[in-house]
């Protein structure tokens, strides 16, 4: 008896510690910078496995290293030189961590933007990167290869280089460096210009597991859609003083606190959040929602979007929307231009507000809690929107410095959306 109640407790704490670090671990490492020469745009996934998230750190490094190298004093006199990385990760059987990194460099320097994937397939039971060896039998080989032959003759025909295209199909499945698994498909990579011509891009072919003999790795878990989620409106006075706090590039593990303060404050702020991050902080998004914050759109990894194609640009939107409508049931009506770059030619192509910013702290600068303070305090106004970013600790520090101020100068915080309202009414109230 005495023995069971202590394996009960011991459970418990056992059950406390799991939820409090699962809470607590970053899911999504972002890095945004801009100075004169460069714009960075950084995501990639925290897998708390450490090996393989030592592997994929060291590698974005790398990556972010070399540009700056070879960039970062390069001062054009046309454009900035950009660098984004973006991230697609899932886990297969509980078992499979499959990560792909998608690296763009876009320079002056350079006759076309520079991209291209690096793909991990790490299996955490035996704690190894996987080779295409170690997943499909050697046997399956020629199928492989017919498969992605008449995948690119059916998708690709005007640009197949046939002599690359024989020389990396064969039976060594090594020669497959690029793929990853998903819930129903093997998915092959191939570099601009590996076995098409480099207009055609990075191809990615996917081959169905029943065609080569994967069965057993197909995941069965679905993802269920919810429903939309209601937010309560409040009643603003017109005459009052109101200010937008918004938060750009988040969730992070900071965000929670964050969220969890000004909710302790009654004060309602704009999150302008990335696609990509969506899913792994669906929890905090939701708890967000729940205490009556706004969502905005901020892209889905963070490209500069006025140098995208408008169907490039188009589709980081509404891939945005889509994601956020089906994880959180929520759908945005603001949206904030990443590096606030923003064209008429962009404003045309979507329904989406543009919401801006009157008053920047330079979080992502600036090292000194005081000095986000003052520059979010120092020339602040009615109707003012402040833009910091909640990938920072400092960030968080600041806002537990700045709402206070604020509630003391008689201002209550609301939503950019709210502000809008409200500046809306005094306009009707003035006719
Ligand atoms: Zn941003």
């Amino acid at each position: 008896m005495v023995i069971g109640m202590k394996k009960l407790i011991l459970l418990c704490f056992c059950l406390i510690f799991v939820g409090c670090t699962s809470s607590n671990q970053d899911k999504v490492k972002t890095l945004i910078e801009e100075d004169k020469n460069v714009l960075i745009g950084i995501n990639y996934p925290i897998t708390n496995i450490p090996n393989l998230d030592r592997i994929i750190e060291k590698e974005v490094k790398n990556i972010y290293n070399h540009f700056n190298e070879e960039y970062g004093n390069f001062n054009s006199l046309k454009e900035k030189s950009e660098l984004n990385i973006d991230y697609h990760y899932n886990i297969i059987k509980n078992r499979y961590h499959n990560i792909s990194l998608n690296v763009f460099i876009d320079s002056s320097f350079l006759a076309h933007p520079n991209n291209y994937v690096k793909t991990y397939v790490y299996d955490q039971k035996e704690d190894k990167l996987l080779t295409l060896g170690d997943i499909v039998p050697k046997d399956q080989m020629k199928t492989i290869a017919s498969i992605v032959t008449s995948y690119l003759f059916e998708h690709y025909s005007d640009c197949i280089l046939m002599d690359e295209l024989k020389q990396k199909i064969n039976d060594d499945p090594n020669s497959y460096s690029n793929f990853i698994l998903t819930k129903d498909k093997l998915l092959l990579y191939f570099e601009r210009a590996e076995i098409t011509a480099s207009y055609c891009g990075i191809i990615e072919v996917p081959i169905d597991y029943h065609k080569i003999g994967l069965n057993h790795l197909i995941d069965d878990n679905q993802q269920v859609m919810i429903d939309t989620i209601k937010q309560e409106k409040r009643n603003l006075d017109p005459n009052g003083k109101y200010i937008a706090l918004t938060f750009d590039d988040g969730p992070s593990i900071y965000t929670k606190n964050l969220i969890e303060y000004l909710h302790s404050r009654n004060a309602k702020a704009t999150f302008f959040i990335l696609g990509n991050k969506v899913i792994p902080y669906k929890d905090t998004l939701m708890l967000s929602l729940s205490y009556g914050n706004e969502l905005g759109n901020h892209s889905y990894n963070h490209k500069w979007l006025r140098k995208l194609g408008i169907n490039d640009f188009v589709n980081q939107i509404d891939k945005t929307q889509t994601i956020m409508k089906e994880t959180l049931g929520y759908t945005p009506v603001l949206m904030r231009p990443t590096y606030g770059d923003v064209t008429d030619e962009m404003r045309k192509h979507t329904s989406l507000d543009i919401a801006l910013w009157n008053i920047d702290t330079m979080d992502w600068k600036y090292k000194s809690v005081n000095k986000i303070v003052s520059r979010a305090l120092s020339n602040v106004k009615d109707g003012n929107i402040i833009l910091m970013h909640d990938i920072h600790k400092r960030t968080i520090d600041a806002v537990k410095k700045i709402v206070p101020k604020l509630e003391e100068m008689g201002y209550q915080l609301v939503t950019v959306s709210e502000l809008r309202e409200i500046q809306m009414l005094r306009y009707l109230n003035e006719l």
